[in-house]
């Protein structure tokens, strides 16, 4: 079988890959707990139900703008006001399968092949991938100090000639750092002096905890928002717990949403427009869903922090927001997938090995889940890797016995 040079590149999503895994363990009966997980488990808000199902009762879904329906540019204009303190028009806005797809059509739009994309590790898992797919080169930066906050000279020592743009997600898939206000001020002023594009991944800026305050990139932003290279993205996916919906969304300059749209119209013609009028429903709703999800993860983050404090040879940065952290397991194993394999194969536990995120003897655990989960899931992971732990775990009725050290 003949496949182009750039396919040859990609590898399956090691995240969707795992979601898969875990549904087939348990349609076997397997007792799976998954700290694997990328999405929270509370119900999308009623309000993106009730629009959803008025559209559907309608009995006509058809073709909708490529760039999204007037109803959702106008909800997400008043979010980039509320959040941004920016008045933008409908023509700086192109809602889209999700903020993946926002954040892919961004990179069609402005790489080149053999171009550069920086962006800190660690980092989610589909930036790498997506730069090729462009033909690009991902050019992850690996902080210098060894913490998950990059610093500016970090960055700035990765850029060239070939330097198109940097993605900024922040807090953080893995690691759950939020990057300081003086950091983001600095990548801003850096991106618009060299004239690079700054793609601001911002779908956890609501998912933050300690009393943090959102950070708002645009306020160090000299350029007026037609001349900035700076692309908002976000998405109704992690806060409004609406992951299946797939409506994400970018904010940029107009003549890059033209083009932009330009791409999309021929990829997918747009998000469906159900969906839309659910991501509609969701932001013009009721908005306390967001808060609850909110404080049921900083409650879950501490609580899993308490959890993993308890294994001697594990360390941790507190996750500042998100529903993940990046523990470094390294002192029990030094593959993350091997780590990650016998997790699986002993106890059941799903984890995401960090190699995939550029952090090897890493472990990405999502606290997503109930704390029921987490408490449990740790407990076996500590039973497996611990060797002054019990030879015996029970799991349910049944009984597990150590057979290895
Ligand atoms: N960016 C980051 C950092 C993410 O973690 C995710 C989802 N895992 C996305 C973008 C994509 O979100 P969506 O579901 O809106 O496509």
């Amino acid at each position: 079988m003949s496949i182009s040079q750039i396919a040859r590149t990609i590898k399956a999503s090691p995240t969707l890959a795992l979601n898969e895994k875990a549904a087939i363990l348990r349609q076997k009966g397997d007792p799976v707990i998954h700290l694997g997980g990328g999405e929270p488990k509370s119900k999308a808000p009623i309000d993106a139900i009730v629009a959803a199902a008025a559209h559907l009762n309608s009995g006509e879904v058809r073709y909708a703008p490529a760039d999204g329906i007037p109803d959702l540019k106008k909800a997400i204009i008043r979010y980039t006001e509320e959040n941004y303190a920016i008045k933008v028009a409908p023509e700086n806005v192109m809602a889209s399968g999700g903020a993946k797809q926002a954040i892919m059509v961004a990179l069609q739009a402005v790489v080149n092949p053999q171009e550069e994309v920086i962006f800190p590790s660690p980092y989610w898992v589909s930036y790498p991938d997506m730069v090729r797919l462009c033909g690009g080169i991902p050019v992850p930066v690996v902080p210098e100090d060894g913490t998950f906050y990059p610093r500016i000279e970090d960055i700035e020592q990765r850029i060239g000639s070939y330097t198109k743009a940097i993605i900024i997600n922040s807090p953080n898939n893995p690691s759950g750092a939020m990057y300081s206000e003086e950091f983001i001020a600095a990548v801003v002023e850096l991106c618009e002096k060299k004239d690079i594009y700054l793609i601001m991944d911002d779908i956890y800026h609501k998912l933050i905890f300690d009393g943090r305050k959102q950070i708002n990139p645009l306020k160090y932003a000299k350029k007026p928002i037609e001349e900035s290279n700076m692309i908002l993205i976000n998405g109704v996916s992690k806060a409004y717990a609406m992951t299946g919906f797939r409506i994400g969304w970018a904010v940029a300059n107009r003549k890059l949403i033209e083009v932009m749209t330009n791409i999309q119209g021929h990829q997918t013609s747009g998000p469906s427009v159900l969906l839309q009028k659910a991501a509609v429903g969701a932001l013009n709703g009721i908005q306390s869903s967001i808060e609850n999800l909110r404080v049921t993860l900083e409650n879950n983050r501490n609580i899993m922090m308490a959890r993993l404090k308890s294994f001697d040879g594990v360390h941790v940065t507190v996750p500042d927001g998100t529903f993940y952290c990046l523990a470094d397991f390294s002192n029990y194993e030094k593959s993350s997938h091997k780590l990650s394999n016998l997790l699986i194969d002993k106890v059941q536990v799903l984890t995401v090995p960090g190699v995939e995120f550029g952090m090897e003897g890493h472990l990405r655990l999502s606290y997503c889940g109930s704390v029921k989960d987490i408490t449990e899931g740790i407990e076996r992971m500590k039973w497996v890797l611990d060797p002054n732990s019990p030879n015996e775990l029970y799991i349910g009725d049944r009984k597990l016995v150590r057979d290895w050290s």
